[in-house]
Protein backbone atom coordinates (compact mmCIF):
# COMPACT_ATOMS: atom_id res chain seq x y z
CA UNK A 1 0.00 0.00 0.00
CA UNK A 2 0.57 3.43 -0.79
CA UNK A 3 1.10 6.19 1.58
CA UNK A 4 2.74 9.14 -0.59
CA UNK A 5 1.94 10.98 -3.80
CA UNK A 6 4.38 11.59 -6.05
CA UNK A 7 5.72 15.83 -6.43
CA UNK A 8 3.87 17.31 -9.72
CA UNK A 9 4.71 20.44 -11.67
CA UNK A 10 2.69 22.79 -11.00
CA UNK A 11 1.44 22.77 -14.94
CA UNK A 12 1.12 19.14 -15.95
CA UNK A 13 -0.16 17.93 -19.17
CA UNK A 14 -2.22 14.64 -19.33
CA UNK A 15 0.75 12.46 -20.43
CA UNK A 16 3.04 13.69 -17.82
CA UNK A 17 0.30 12.85 -15.21
CA UNK A 18 -0.29 9.55 -16.14
CA UNK A 19 3.62 8.79 -16.95
CA UNK A 20 4.42 10.20 -13.19
CA UNK A 21 1.30 8.02 -11.45
CA UNK A 22 2.40 4.68 -13.34
CA UNK A 23 6.26 5.37 -12.44
CA UNK A 24 5.10 5.70 -8.85
CA UNK A 25 2.94 3.07 -8.59
CA UNK A 26 3.47 -0.54 -6.81
CA UNK A 27 1.95 -2.89 -9.36
CA UNK A 28 0.92 -2.38 -12.68
CA UNK A 29 -1.70 0.48 -13.19
CA UNK A 30 -5.17 0.13 -15.49
CA UNK A 31 -7.69 2.30 -17.02
CA UNK A 32 -11.29 1.76 -15.97
CA UNK A 33 -12.94 2.33 -19.21
CA UNK A 34 -16.49 2.94 -19.50
CA UNK A 35 -15.94 4.31 -23.42
CA UNK A 36 -15.98 7.71 -22.85
CA UNK A 37 -14.76 10.52 -24.82
CA UNK A 38 -12.74 11.19 -21.91
CA UNK A 39 -11.70 7.37 -22.09
CA UNK A 40 -10.76 6.98 -25.87
CA UNK A 41 -8.54 10.20 -25.31
CA UNK A 42 -6.55 8.47 -22.64
CA UNK A 43 -6.07 5.07 -24.22
CA UNK A 44 -4.91 7.57 -27.53
CA UNK A 45 -2.42 9.69 -25.25
CA UNK A 46 -1.28 6.76 -23.20
CA UNK A 47 -0.56 4.22 -27.05
CA UNK A 48 1.12 8.00 -28.49
CA UNK A 49 3.17 8.15 -25.13
CA UNK A 50 4.37 4.36 -25.37
CA UNK A 51 3.31 3.86 -22.15
CA UNK A 52 2.35 0.96 -20.45
CA UNK A 53 -1.35 1.01 -18.97
CA UNK A 54 -3.76 -1.87 -18.98
CA UNK A 55 -7.48 -1.44 -19.87
CA UNK A 56 -10.59 -3.07 -17.74
CA UNK A 57 -14.41 -2.42 -18.33
CA UNK A 58 -17.64 -3.34 -16.46
CA UNK A 59 -20.02 -5.05 -18.28
CA UNK A 60 -22.90 -4.10 -15.75
CA UNK A 61 -24.93 -6.45 -18.01
CA UNK A 62 -27.44 -3.12 -18.92
CA UNK A 63 -24.95 -1.75 -21.79
CA UNK A 64 -26.00 0.23 -24.73
CA UNK A 65 -25.18 -1.83 -28.10
CA UNK A 66 -23.49 1.36 -29.00
CA UNK A 67 -20.82 0.88 -26.13
CA UNK A 68 -20.01 -2.22 -27.14
CA UNK A 69 -19.58 -0.94 -30.60
CA UNK A 70 -17.08 1.51 -29.36
CA UNK A 71 -15.05 -1.04 -27.34
CA UNK A 72 -14.57 -3.31 -30.70
CA UNK A 73 -13.55 -0.29 -32.47
CA UNK A 74 -11.17 0.74 -29.57
CA UNK A 75 -9.78 -2.88 -29.52
CA UNK A 76 -8.96 -3.04 -33.26
CA UNK A 77 -7.47 0.23 -34.07
CA UNK A 78 -4.91 0.29 -31.03
CA UNK A 79 -4.10 -3.57 -30.72
CA UNK A 80 -5.28 -3.44 -27.08
CA UNK A 81 -6.81 -6.54 -24.68
CA UNK A 82 -9.93 -5.38 -22.83
CA UNK A 83 -10.10 -7.10 -19.36
CA UNK A 84 -13.77 -7.46 -18.97
CA UNK A 85 -15.13 -8.07 -15.77
CA UNK A 86 -18.97 -9.00 -14.85
CA UNK A 87 -21.16 -9.00 -11.63
CA UNK A 88 -21.56 -11.95 -9.88
CA UNK A 89 -23.79 -13.97 -11.69
CA UNK A 90 -25.99 -15.35 -8.14
CA UNK A 91 -26.17 -11.29 -7.00
CA UNK A 92 -27.88 -10.47 -9.92
CA UNK A 93 -29.92 -13.38 -10.28
CA UNK A 94 -31.13 -13.00 -7.11
CA UNK A 95 -32.43 -8.54 -7.58
CA UNK A 96 -34.07 -9.62 -10.36
CA UNK A 97 -35.93 -12.48 -8.84
CA UNK A 98 -36.22 -10.31 -5.68
CA UNK A 99 -37.25 -6.77 -6.97
CA UNK A 100 -37.42 -7.06 -10.48
CA UNK A 101 -35.76 -5.46 -13.38
CA UNK A 102 -36.32 -1.73 -12.66
CA UNK A 103 -35.70 -1.57 -8.76
CA UNK A 104 -32.85 1.04 -9.15
CA UNK A 105 -35.81 3.73 -10.12
CA UNK A 106 -37.84 3.44 -6.84
CA UNK A 107 -35.08 4.72 -4.26
CA UNK A 108 -31.96 5.59 -3.52
CA UNK A 109 -31.15 2.78 -1.98
CA UNK A 110 -32.37 0.30 -4.20
CA UNK A 111 -30.10 2.40 -7.34
CA UNK A 112 -27.35 1.79 -4.63
CA UNK A 113 -27.88 -1.65 -4.45
CA UNK A 114 -28.14 -2.41 -7.98
CA UNK A 115 -24.90 -0.51 -8.67
CA UNK A 116 -23.09 -2.00 -5.91
CA UNK A 117 -24.20 -5.60 -7.29
CA UNK A 118 -23.14 -4.58 -11.49
CA UNK A 119 -20.31 -2.33 -10.76
CA UNK A 120 -18.61 -1.68 -7.34
CA UNK A 121 -18.07 -5.63 -6.50
CA UNK A 122 -16.49 -6.26 -10.23
CA UNK A 123 -14.55 -3.23 -9.43
CA UNK A 124 -12.90 -4.13 -6.90
CA UNK A 125 -12.02 -7.89 -8.24
CA UNK A 126 -10.47 -5.32 -11.17
CA UNK A 127 -8.45 -3.34 -9.14
CA UNK A 128 -6.95 -6.43 -7.18
CA UNK A 129 -3.13 -6.73 -7.72
CA UNK A 130 -3.58 -3.41 -9.10
CA UNK A 131 -1.06 -0.48 -8.26
CA UNK A 132 -3.07 2.59 -9.26
CA UNK A 133 -5.88 3.23 -11.86
CA UNK A 134 -6.95 5.63 -14.47
CA UNK A 135 -9.74 7.67 -14.58
CA UNK A 136 -11.54 9.57 -17.32
CA UNK A 137 -13.01 11.81 -14.52
CA UNK A 138 -13.01 15.51 -15.04
CA UNK A 139 -13.48 18.60 -12.29
CA UNK A 140 -16.08 20.23 -14.12
CA UNK A 141 -18.39 17.19 -14.49
CA UNK A 142 -20.13 17.39 -11.46
CA UNK A 143 -20.68 18.57 -8.05
CA UNK A 144 -19.03 15.28 -6.67
CA UNK A 145 -16.08 15.82 -8.67
CA UNK A 146 -15.32 19.69 -7.85
CA UNK A 147 -12.53 18.98 -5.68
CA UNK A 148 -10.39 16.30 -8.08
CA UNK A 149 -6.58 15.84 -7.71
CA UNK A 150 -4.52 14.79 -10.46
CA UNK A 151 -3.24 12.10 -8.37
CA UNK A 152 -5.36 10.82 -5.16
CA UNK A 153 -4.36 8.01 -2.71
CA UNK A 154 -7.49 5.86 -3.21
CA UNK A 155 -7.80 4.64 0.47
CA UNK A 156 -11.42 2.62 -0.20
CA UNK A 157 -9.31 0.97 -2.59
CA UNK A 158 -6.07 -0.57 -0.31
CA UNK A 159 -4.36 2.77 -0.97
CA UNK A 160 -3.55 2.49 -4.22
CA UNK A 161 -3.13 5.38 -7.03
CA UNK A 162 -6.02 6.98 -8.31
CA UNK A 163 -4.75 8.61 -11.93
CA UNK A 164 -6.77 11.68 -13.39
CA UNK A 165 -5.03 12.97 -15.98
CA UNK A 166 -7.70 15.04 -17.49
CA UNK A 167 -8.78 16.22 -14.52
CA UNK A 168 -8.01 19.46 -15.69
CA UNK A 169 -9.61 19.65 -19.32
CA UNK A 170 -12.82 21.01 -20.06
CA UNK A 171 -15.30 18.86 -22.52
CA UNK A 172 -14.46 21.02 -25.26
CA UNK A 173 -11.10 20.21 -25.10
CA UNK A 174 -11.96 16.72 -25.11
CA UNK A 175 -14.32 16.70 -28.22
CA UNK A 176 -11.19 18.72 -29.94
CA UNK A 177 -8.77 16.21 -29.04
CA UNK A 178 -11.10 13.41 -30.06
CA UNK A 179 -12.24 15.17 -33.43
CA UNK A 180 -8.94 15.99 -34.43
CA UNK A 181 -7.64 12.34 -33.54
CA UNK A 182 -10.47 10.87 -35.32
CA UNK A 183 -10.96 8.37 -32.42
CA UNK A 184 -13.59 5.97 -31.72
CA UNK A 185 -16.90 7.44 -30.42
CA UNK A 186 -20.26 6.39 -29.30
CA UNK A 187 -23.17 7.12 -31.71
CA UNK A 188 -25.62 7.84 -29.17
CA UNK A 189 -23.70 11.27 -28.61
CA UNK A 190 -25.30 12.35 -31.66
CA UNK A 191 -28.42 11.60 -30.60
CA UNK A 192 -28.16 14.15 -27.80
CA UNK A 193 -26.91 11.71 -24.86
CA UNK A 194 -23.69 13.65 -23.47
CA UNK A 195 -22.36 10.68 -20.61
CA UNK A 196 -23.44 7.24 -21.03
CA UNK A 197 -23.70 5.00 -18.47
CA UNK A 198 -25.94 1.79 -17.64
CA UNK A 199 -28.69 2.06 -20.88
CA UNK A 200 -31.91 2.46 -18.40
CA UNK A 201 -30.08 4.32 -16.64
CA UNK A 202 -29.18 7.07 -19.27
CA UNK A 203 -31.11 9.81 -21.70
CA UNK A 204 -30.43 11.99 -24.00
CA UNK A 205 -30.27 16.01 -22.51
CA UNK A 206 -31.24 19.53 -24.02
CA UNK A 207 -29.41 21.89 -25.22
CA UNK A 208 -27.75 23.70 -22.09
CA UNK A 209 -28.14 20.99 -20.08
CA UNK A 210 -25.32 19.59 -17.68
CA UNK A 211 -24.25 16.82 -19.62
CA UNK A 212 -24.59 14.88 -15.98
CA UNK A 213 -28.53 15.42 -16.32
CA UNK A 214 -28.75 12.79 -18.23
CA UNK A 215 -27.64 10.21 -15.98
CA UNK A 216 -30.23 9.14 -13.14
CA UNK A 217 -32.03 12.09 -13.85
CA UNK A 218 -34.62 11.14 -11.22
CA UNK A 219 -32.26 11.77 -8.38
CA UNK A 220 -30.30 15.12 -6.69
CA UNK A 221 -27.00 16.41 -8.48
CA UNK A 222 -25.46 15.24 -4.73
CA UNK A 223 -26.31 11.65 -5.43
CA UNK A 224 -25.19 10.99 -9.03
CA UNK A 225 -22.33 8.83 -8.46
CA UNK A 226 -22.37 5.01 -8.86
CA UNK A 227 -20.02 3.84 -5.85
CA UNK A 228 -16.87 3.59 -8.52
CA UNK A 229 -15.47 6.71 -7.45
CA UNK A 230 -16.44 7.62 -3.71
CA UNK A 231 -13.67 9.62 -2.25
S1 LIG B 1 -26.33 2.64 -13.53
FE1 LIG B 1 -28.44 1.84 -13.25
S2 LIG B 1 -28.53 -0.22 -14.22
FE2 LIG B 1 -26.35 0.42 -14.02
S3 LIG B 1 -25.69 -0.55 -12.17
FE3 LIG B 1 -26.34 1.53 -11.59
S4 LIG B 1 -28.54 1.40 -11.08
FE4 LIG B 1 -27.94 -0.53 -12.10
Amino acid sequence: MRHELPNLPAACTAVEILRAGIDAADGPVSLACSFSLEDVTIIHLAHEAGLNLGIFALDTGRLNEETYEVADCVTHRFGVKIDWFFPRHDAVEQLEREKGLFSFRESLDNRHECCSIRKVEPLGRALAGLGGWVTGMRSEQSVTRGTLLPLELDELNGGILKINPLHHWSEEEVIAYVEKQRLPTNRLLRQGYRSIGCAPCTRPVEPGEHPRTGRWWWENPEHKECGLHRR
